[in-house]
C-alpha cells in the first residue's frame, strides 16, 4: 500500500526484492543502517512525524478485494506498452508457507509476472539445491522470517499451534500451518539462538553487578577513611578488600535467589509439573545474574527408550534433573547451582551472600562437601566411617556426626551471608498464624479467626518495612508488638500506628472513645481461669 506513488516501469525493478520498510527513529529520517528509502519524498521529510514508531510493518487486506482490484482497475504493464486499448487480463495466485504468503500477480495473455514475496530470513541453509519436492517445500516454509516470528509468539503465550491456529482463525487468516516436524526444527533454531542471547545478557549483567559492587565498595571504604583518618596503606587495603569480601582474586557479589516450578490443577487436586526454574538476581543492579532451568523429561530421550534403541538421535537434550526427585528439591539444587556457576565462569566473581527463603535445605546445601574436605585433607582411602569422628567430622548438638549435606565442590568459595528475605519471612509468620488457625478447628476451641490471621500476616509486614533501622536484637524484640497488641499489651507499640497509645494521648474523652474499643482485644485467660470459667457456667 506505500509504494501507491510508484509508476508501473519501475515495478519489475523491486520485484523480488520486497522488504519490510524500515522504521523511523522518532528525530525523523531512516533508521540508521538502510542506505535508501523508496518513499521519503521532499513534502514527506517537512512532515511532523510524531507517530513514525507506530507506522505499521503490516496490515490485513482482504484478499478477495486486493484480487478484484488486480483482475478489474489493472492493467498489465507489458500489454500496456504493446496495444492502444488493452482490457484487464491480470490474475493472481497466492502461495502460502505457514504464515507467509506469496503473490504471484500474473497476465493471462503475455508472459508477464511479478511476484510479491514476503521478507526472508538470512540463508542458514547451505549447500545445493534440494531435489525432492517435499523437501524444498517444508525449506520455504523455513525461509520467511513471518514463521519464526510465529514460533516466537507461540513461546511468548504459552501456547503451542493450536492456540497460534486459533488467533489467526478469529483474523481470518488461513495458514497452511505444515507438519508439527517443521515448527520443531524452527523451535530448535530458535532455542539455540535464545540460549546463547541468554548467555550473553547474563554474563554483562554480572559484569554490571560487579562493577555496581565495586563502586559501593569505594563509597564505603572512603567513607570509613574519614572516620578513620590514621589508617595506613595496608590497613585501607584490607578495608577495601573486606567490603569486596575478596575471597582469591575473586570479587563477592550479593545475589537473592529464588525459585518456582510450573503447577496445573485438574479438579481438586494440583500436580507439580515436570519443569522449574531458579533466577539469581544481583543485589545492586537488580538484574538476573544467574538463571537455572530445570526439567526432569525429554520426549526424544523418552521415545528412544520406548523403542529400545541404545542411543537416542542427537538433540538439545533439556533433562537435566532426576524424575525421581520432588520439585522443591529444584529449589535447593538451584541456589548451589549458582554458586557454582558464577565462580568457575569467566566473570572473576563469586557468590558471597545469598538472600533465600528459610529453606534449610538451601541453606544446608550451600556448604562444601564435607566428603570431598576429608578426601583433600587427608587423602582418599585415609579415612573412613570409623576414623572421621577422630579426624574431626563436625558433631552436632545431640553429640552425633552431621549428615554431609553440602553440595559445593571445594573450588567453590561458600557463601559466606546466607539471608532471609523479607517476603518469604513475612509470609512465614502467616503459615504460623494459619497453623493456630486449623488446630483450633481441630480442637473446637476457640482459635484465630482468618481475619486475625490476614491481620497479623499483614500487620508483621508494615513492622517489618517500617522498622528496618532498628539493630537486630531490637528489631526482634519489638517484633512481638505485633502480638501483644491483639492481646491489649502495647508496651511494645508505637503511637504512629497503635490506636490504644493514641487514644491514652488524647484529653478529649468522646474522640478517645472513638479512637479506642477497649472490648475488641482479646483476653489473656491462663488454665486456671478457664476452669474458674467453667465451674461458675456449670
Ligand atoms: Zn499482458
Ligand atoms: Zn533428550
Ligand atoms: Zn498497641
Amino acid at each position: 500500500m506505500r509504494r501507491r506513488n510508484l509508476d508501473t516501469s519501475s515495478i519489475a525493478d523491486i520485484a523480488g526484492n520486497w522488504k519490510t520498510p524500515t522504521r523511523r527513529t522518532p528525530e525523523g529520517g531512516a533508521a540508521s543502517g538502510s542506505t535508501t528509502s523508496t518513499d521519503t519524498s521532499p513534502e514527506k521529510e517537512n512532515e511532523p512525524q510524531l507517530f513514525t514508531a507506530m507506522t505499521p510493518v503490516n496490515v490485513i487486506v482482504s484478499l478477495e478485494m486486493l484480487t478484484k482490484t488486480f483482475v478489474d482497475v489493472f492493467l498489465c504493464p507489458r500489454c500496456c506498452q504493446q496495444k492502444n486499448n488493452p482490457k484487464p487480463s491480470l490474475q493472481v495466485e497466492c502461495l502460502q508457507f505457514g504464515l507467509a504468503t506469496k503473490t504471484h500477480i500474473s497476465c493471462k495473455k503475455c508472459s508477464f509476472v511479478h511476484a510479491l514475496t514476503p521478507l526472508k530470513q538470512e540463508k542458514i541453509r547451505p549447500g545445493p539445491k534440494e531435489s525432492s519436492p517435499t523437501k524444498r517445500e517444508s525449506n520455504r516454509f523455513h525461509d520467511y522470517s513471518i514463521n519464526y516470528l510465529g514460533a516466537l509468539l507461540q513461546q511468548k503465550l504459552g501456547m503451542g499451534l493450536r492456540g497460534l491456529e486459533m488467533i489467526m482463525a478469529f483474523l481470518g487468516i488461513a495458514p497452511s500451518y505444515g507438519s508439527g516436524d517443521k515448527w520443531t526444527r524452527i523451535f530448535n533454531t530458535i532455542g539455540a539462538v535464545e540460549e546463547a542471547v541468554c548467555n550473553e545478557v547474563i554474563l554483562a549483567n554480572l559484569q554490571e553487578e560487579i562493577r555496581l559492587t565495586k563502586q559501593h565498595a569505594e563509597i564505603d571504604l572512603s567513607n570509613w577513611v574519614e572516620t578513620n583518618p590514621d589508617a595506613t596503606a595496608a590497613d585501607k587495603e584490607a578495608k577495601h578488600n573486606s567490603l569486596l569480601m575478596m575471597e582469591g582474586d575473586k570479587i563477592g557479589i550479593t545475589i537473592g535467589a529464588d525459585g518456582a516450578w510450573q503447577k496445573r490443577a485438574i479438579g481438586r487436586s494440583s500436580y507439580n509439573s515436570t519443569t522449574g526454574h531458579n533466577f539469581g538476581v544481583g543485589g545492586y543492579s537488580n538484574k538476573i545474574v544467574s538463571l537455572q532451568c530445570y526439567s526432569k523429561h525429554c520426549q526424544i530421550c523418552e521415545e528412544a527408550t520406548k523403542k529400545q534403541l541404545e542411543e537416542p538421535r542427537q538433540h538439545r537434550c533439556p533433562k537435566n534433573f532426576d524424575a525421581a526427585r520432588s520439585a522443591k528439591s529444584m529449589e535447593a539444587q538451584g541456589a548451589a547451582q549458582h554458586c557454582i556457576e558464577v565462580a568457575t565462569g569467566p566473570s572473576g566473581a563469586y557468590i558471597a551472600g545469598v538472600v533465600t527463603d528459610d529453606d534449610s535445605t538451601t541453606r544446608s546445601n550451600l556448604k562444601h562437601s564435607l566428603k570431598e574436605t576429608f578426601n583433600q585433607r587427608h587423602g582418599e582411602g585415609n579415612w573412613n566411617s570409623r576414623t572421621k569422628r577422630q579426624l574431626g567430622w563436625p558433631v552436632g548438638p545431640d553429640n552425633k556426626l552431621v549428615k554431609d549435606t553440602g553440595k559445593l565442590p571445594l573450588n567453590v568459595p561458600t557463601p559466606k551471608f546466607l539471608h532471609s528475605d523479607k517476603g518469604h519471612r513475612i509470609r512465614g509468620v502467616g503459615y504460623a498464624a494459619f497453623d493456630c488457625k486449623s488446630e483450633a478447628k481441630v480442637k473446637n476451641d476457640k482459635g484465630l479467626m482468618k481475619v486475625e490471621c490476614l491481620n497479623i500476616k499483614r500487620n508483621m509486614g508494615y513492622y517489618v518495612k517500617t522498622n528496618q533501622h532498628l539493630s537486630d536484637d531490637d528489631f526482634n524484640r519489638r517484633g512481638m508488638c505485633v502480638l501483644q497488641h491483639l492481646f491489649n499489651d502495647h508496651s511494645l507499640c508505637d503511637i504512629k500506628w497503635c490506636t490504644h497509645l493514641k487514644a491514652q494521648a488524647e484529653d478529649d474523652p468522646v474522640k478517645k472513645a472513638k479512637l479506642d474499643n477497649q472490648n475488641k482485644y482479646w483476653k489473656v485467660e491462663t488454665a486456671e481461669e478457664k476452669k474458674l470459667h467453667k465451674k461458675a457456667e456449670g
